[in-house]
C-alpha cells in the first residue's frame, strides 16, 4: 500500500513522517501519473487559493474529483479541509469539491491566528488530542451524510463523509499519530 501525499505547497514533508510513523509507505503527488496505484491521497495544510490554483495548473484537479467520485479515500487538513468542500464562502476558488461541507476560511480571526487546544475525540480514543489551529477554517454546515467528529467552541472542525476525512487542525504537527492512524483504518477499504 502507497499513500499520496499532495505535495504542491505546504505541509506535506510532515504528513509523510506521520505516515511512516504508521508504518505505511508515502509518495509526493505533483504529477498525473503519479496519482496511478496510490491507495489514498492527504492534502496538506498551506494556502487553499494557492493550492488550488496549482492543482488546476498541475492538471490534477479533473482526474481528483473522478478518483474521489470513484472512492479514493481522501484526508484533507486545515487548506486540505477547504479544498475537499463543496462550499466555500467569500469568493470563488478553485476545489474539489467532494465532501458534502461548507466551510469558511480563517474563520476564528485574526487574534487568535494560531493556537493549540485539547480536543476530545471519542472516535481515536478516550485521551484528548492536542489540536494545532494555524488561520484556521471552520466548518459551517454539514450534509446527511457527514459525521461530525469533533467540535471547538461549538465549530465543527473535524468530520469524515464516509471515504473522505477532513480536519480544521493539524495534526501532523503533533506526535499522536491516532489521527493518521484513524483515517488508515477507517476510511481506507
Ligand atoms: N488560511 C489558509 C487557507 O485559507 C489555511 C491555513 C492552513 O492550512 N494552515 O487556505
Amino acid at each position: 500500500m502507497k499513500i499520496g501525499v499532495l505535495a504542491l505547497q505546504g505541509a506535506f514533508v510532515e504528513h509523510q513522517k506521520m505516515l511512516q510513523l504508521c508504518g505505511v509507505e508515502s509518495i509526493q503527488v505533483r504529477k498525473r501519473e503519479q496519482l496511478k496505484g496510490i491507495s489514498a491521497l492527504v492534502i496538506p495544510g498551506g494556502e487553499s487559493t494557492t493550492m488550488g490554483k496549482l492543482l488546476t495548473g498541475y492538471d490534477l484537479l479533473e482526474p481528483l474529483v473522478r478518483l474521489g467520485r470513484e472512492g479514493l479515500p481522501i484526508f484533507g487538513t486545515c487548506a486540505g479541509l477547504i479544498v475537499l468542500a463543496r462550499d466555500i464562502s467569500g469568493p470563488v476558488q478553485p476545489k474539489l469539491g467532494l465532501m458534502d461541507i461548507a466551510v469558511k476560511r480563517n474563520a476564528f480571526g485574526r487574534q487568535v491566528d494560531s493556537f493549540e487546544e485539547d480536543l476530545a475525540i471519542p472516535a481515536i480514543g478516550e485521551k484528548p488530542f492536542r489540536a494545532v489551529f494555524i488561520r484556521a477554517p471552520y466548518i459551517i454546515k454539514t450534509g446527511n451524510g457527514v459525521e461530525v467528529l469533533t467540535r471547538y467552541n461549538g465549530r465543527v472542525v473535524f468530520a469524515r463523509q464516509g471515504r473522505f476525512l477532513a480536519a480544521a487542525f493539524h495534526p501532523e504537527l503533533t506526535g499522536d499519530l491516532r489521527v493518521h492512524r484513524y483515517f488508515l483504518d477507517q476510511c481506507l477499504p
